[in-house]
């Protein structure tokens, strides 16, 4: 199992960006998921925006594997 990311964060993605690879969503299954938008065009959901530890591995591949590079996991500040 990968690391767990250290403190609070946001997930941010970017639809415009997206593409309907679905990568994301083989890489993390409960946390993201793809479908058509209004317009027919394929896109990224966010299933799960505060996924816990044992899914930050995935969540990482996701972002890493992601690739348009839509998927940001922004740390927040306490
Ligand atoms: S892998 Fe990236 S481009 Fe593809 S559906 Fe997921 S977020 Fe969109």
């Amino acid at each position: 199992m990968g690391q767990a990311i250290e403190g609070r964060f946001r997930i941010e993605l970017d639809f415009d960006l997206c593409q309907g690879h679905g990568v994301c969503a083989a890489e993390a299954p409960d946390i993201f998921a793809v479908a058509e938008n209004r317009l027919g065009y394929a896109k990224v959901r966010l299933l799960d925006p505060a996924p816990g530890p044992t899914h930050h591995a995935a969540l990482r591949n996701a972002a890493k594997y992601c690739p348009n590079r839509v998927i940001r996991i922004v740390m927040l500040e306490d």
